[in-house]
């Protein structure tokens, strides 16, 4: 099959059909063989309704529905792991997204080689407050991630199968998948300018909340990115430069107390326990090794989930019969 289609929904009744047509149209016009997934995320309308008198009527057009509400994310991850196409493209099902772009997508991973293709509404029909924040919103991420397009949250994406089979998204973490699949490896990574349109019928499912949560998505992404394999290196440095400024802060006190009692014998000021490095010193090493203490764990957590198969085996040499294969 040449293109799997995932199409996450919340409340869009009067799109879908519209879109179908759409759909339908592009993908006769260009002869690709197709499976269109819609993943029905918790719509309290008729949305659900319309999907299975779609797939009834033509069974290309397939659906998934949710008890509630998930998120962007868990649909479109649920709908990687259904997707059989070699090209798996991901849309909006709000008509935002125009199905003409989808030609132009699967040919950029089919034949020119890319594994991410992420679209780009240069042109965006959406009110100020949305664009300007978004703006500020890729620059942070592009410079995180080193990833250099313009709209991470573009709806319509396009995958190399093997990308959508090997990365886990959840939460809101729809807006980081090509940063989270360039840390899994796939690195050729580009976009294209798409058209962006109009909503036509009923009301984005976004609000200004996003500007929070994305940027909490992006401090853990950045973070877990870096240290999920190895937090020891985080935690631990952190504990042992606490760790090791309480110990001098503890041997001046000590060095102070002995010398006022044995070798100048002049009186302290003040007491020890009246001094704010006394304090200073009891935190930082208290501090110390809680950090070092919360590494180990953290090291015996990421050992665990690397044994259960984090990472992604392309090719193997020499390596078959072997029956311990698994
Ligand atoms: N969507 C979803 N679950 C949600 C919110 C949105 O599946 O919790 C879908 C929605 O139906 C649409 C797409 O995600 O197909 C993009 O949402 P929307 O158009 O509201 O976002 P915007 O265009 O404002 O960024
Ligand atoms: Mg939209």
């Amino acid at each position: 099959m040449d293109i799997s289609l995932i199409i996450p929904a919340k409340d869009e009744e009067e799109s879908i059909p519209e879109l179908c047509q759409w759909i339908s149209r592009v993908m006769t016009a260009h002869g690709f063989s197709y499976e269109v997934i819609f993943v029905d995320d918790g719509s309290t309308d008729g949305t659900w309704h319309q999907i299975k008198k779609i797939s009834e009527a033509n069974p290309v057009f397939k659906g998934i529905k949710f008890n509630r509400n998930f998120g962007k994310a868990a649909a479109l991850q649920t709908g990687f792991r259904k997707a059989h196409g070699n090209v798996v493209i991901t849309m909006d099902a709000d008509l935002q997204d125009s199905p003409d772009e989808i030609p132009a997508l699967y040919a950029m991973i089919a034949q020119q080689g890319y594994q991410i293709v992420s679209g780009w509404k240069k042109k965006r029909h959406d009110p100020i407050s949305k664009t300007l924040p978004s703006k500020f919103f890729n620059w942070v991420v592009q410079r995180i991630s080193g990833i250099y397009i313009h709209d991470f949250n573009c709806g319509l994406k396009a995958y190399d199968y093997i990308v959508t089979k090997n990365i886990t998204i959840h939460g809101d973490m729809h807006r980081y998948i090509p940063v989270i699949a360039k840390w899994a490896g796939f690195t050729k990574i580009t976009e294209k300018v798409v058209e962006h349109r109009e909503r036509k019928y009923g009301f984005s499912k976004f609000g200004w909340q996003r500007l929070f949560s994305g940027f909490l998505d992006l401090l853990s992404i950045t973070f877990v990115g870096k240290f999920r394999r190895k937090p020891m290196h985080f935690f631990g440095t952190m504990g042992l430069i606490s760790f090791f400024l309480g110990t001098i802060f503890t041997l001046k006190l000590f060095w102070d107390k002995m010398d006022s009692l044995f070798i100048s014998k002049i009186p302290l000021k003040r007491d020890i326990t009246d001094q704010p490095l006394f304090y200073l010193a009891l935190v930082a090493v208290v501090i110390g090794t809680q950090l070092f203490l919360t590494g180990f764990l953290a090291e015996m957590i990421a050992t665990q989930s690397v044994s259960k198969r984090d990472y992604l085996v392309i090719d193997e040499v020499g390596l078959t019969g072997n029956k311990s294969n698994s």
